[in-house]
């Protein structure tokens, strides 16, 4: 048995003398009391443990929910093999894969120092693949990110910007907090003052429901430093952009 005394459902037994039942109450009486945010797209992982016992938990107590929420949806979950682990699969997809961003610490971006002579002064800018959930409805977002980057005085390896984007994504979100989220955690792992993201994607929920639109596309910029200052910045950055739409169109 890990020590919950930080994280688990003792977080109430000073308060107020009592434990809960479960450990998702626990932990939002724990974030409520320290005025901690837990919207679909915030980051909670301060909260968990680090082995994952915490996270298996929740999984748990989320199946459960699942089944009745299945259960009220009239779905015979116990005659319908197609039905019949759904609310695990429901619970595990949410917790590991499209919300894992939520839960998850922030990747591991080991920076390496870009302060020689010869230190690299141009515009690096990368695409990374992105999949998301539009926090409304929870249907699947998915597009890409181009990140811009005028690298100050460290680098981060190449994959760690798509890890940070992705990290950013698999939340509930909605693409303009997307495209800034990623542009803040970007700044926070790189020092860089000069950032700029552009995003571009894909919505369940334009597709699937409500309008119905098939092709519709939504595209947000966030822009910071020399991208919204400098013109020829800007310029150069849509370019490199325009460049890799041409090589990878999607
Ligand atoms: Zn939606």
């Amino acid at each position: 048995m890990v020590d919950k005394k930080e994280t688990g459902l003792d977080a109430m037994a000073g308060d107020g003398g009592y434990q809960e039942a479960y450990l998702g109450d626990a932990l939002r009486f724990k974030m409520k009391r320290d005025g901690k945010r837990f919207w679909a797209g915030d980051n909670i992982s301060e909260y968990l443990d680090e082995d994952g016992y915490d996270k298996e938990r929740l999984i748990d107590e989320a199946t459960e929910a699942f089944e009745l929420v299945l259960d009220r949806l009239l779905i015979d979950r116990e005659n319908d093999p197609n039905s019949h682990g759904t609310a695990r699969r429901l619970a595990k997809m949410y917790f590991n894969e499209i919300m894992a961003g939520r839960y998850d610490p922030a990747p591991d971006a080991t920076a390496f120092p870009n302060d020689s002579q010869d230190r690299y002064e141009g515009m690096l800018v990368v695409r990374s693949e992105l999949r998301s959930m539009c926090s409304h409805h929870h249907q699947p977002v998915s597009g890409v990110a181009y990140i811009g980057i005028i690298a100050a005085q460290k680098l981060i390896g190449l994959s760690k910007y798509t890890r940070i984007a992705q990290w950013c994504a698999r939340r509930g979100t909605l693409q303009e907090e997307l495209a800034n989220d990623i542009a803040r955690e970007i700044m926070k792992a790189t020092d860089a003052k000069d950032v700029g993201v552009y995003v571009q994607a894909v919505h369940g929920c334009c597709e699937n429901r409500g309008i119905m639109a098939h092709s519709s596309l939504t595209q947000t910029t966030v822009l910071k430093g020399a991208f919204k200052d400098d013109t020829s910045t800007k310029k150069e950055f849509f370019d490199n952009i325009k460049l890799q739409q041409d090589f990878a169109p999607r």
